[in-house]
């Protein structure tokens, strides 16, 4: 098996370095691009896995290389910014990066955030089986039940796509608190709650004859699902 590659677009040579040491010590192969007006360029040539992106790279900014990437692919992208007041505008935008990571961070951070968001990759397989009662479409953020398109917020559509990779696992709200949001520290397990409430009714209302999320007493939630026993 050939190893996952990382493309790191950053410009400070310190920060990339560091990073790329790390990657390549989790056996992940690096390349380095330091100018947003070559990471296109780099994303065709080398055809990475998955994309670490500074937001501010000289020539063209993360922001638009974001955008301009989801327009025609569904590559895995870590948006790393210097400040922690800005992500809560990022996932305002709705950019479909996978995950953002602040700096400054700790590089084994780093490393588990790329192996986390591979693994959510290779999990999430966007052509699911046409039989699947439950669509994802990770390129547009959006998911449907039944050919019906559920309207998902981007923390709906991340607990989603992440619970029903595992259909019958059982999730604690802290492990649902880790996924939906990058920095948690001010968000509440009541915050989870109300999400999975939220996207429970979407589902629920779209496709009533289904069960989909099943609280699990004490615990959390869980995802399978179960057709709703005919009433009469
Ligand atoms: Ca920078």
């Amino acid at each position: 098996m050939t190893a996952n590659r990382v493309l790191i677009a950053e410009d400070e040579s310190r920060i990339a370095s560091v990073m790329a040491d790390y990657l390549q010590a989790s056996a992940l192969e690096t390349r380095l691009v330091e100018r947003g007006d070559e990471v296109l360029d780099a994303i065709a040539d080398w055809q990475p896995d998955l994309l670490l992106l500074d937001l501010n790279l000289p020539a063209v900014d993360g922001l638009t290389l974001c955008k301009q990437i989801r327009a025609q692919s569904r590559l895995p992208i870590i948006m790393v910014t210097a400040r922690v007041d800005e992500i809560d505008r990022l996932l305002g935008l709705e950019l479909g990066a996978d995950d953002y990571i602040c700096k400054p961070f700790s590089p084994r951070e780093v490393v588990a955030r790329v192996r986390a968001v591979l693994r959510r990759s290779v999990a999430a397989n966007p052509e699911a089986d046409p039989n699947q009662p439950l669509r994802l479409d990770r390129q547009g953020r959006s998911a449907s039940v039944f050919g019906h398109p559920l309207n998902l917020t981007e923390v709906e559509y991340r607990l989603l796509e992440l619970i029903a990779q595992r259909p019958g696992r059982v999730w604690s709200r802290s492990q649902l608190l880790d996924q939906a949001y990058s920095d948690y520290r001010d968000v509440s397990d009541r915050a989870i709650d109300s999400h999975i409430k939220n996207l429970r009714r979407k589902l629920d209302t779209t496709a009533p004859h289904y069960r989909w999320i099943h609280s699990v007493y004490g615990v959390g939630y869980r995802f399978e699902p179960e057709p709703v026993e005919d009433a009469t």
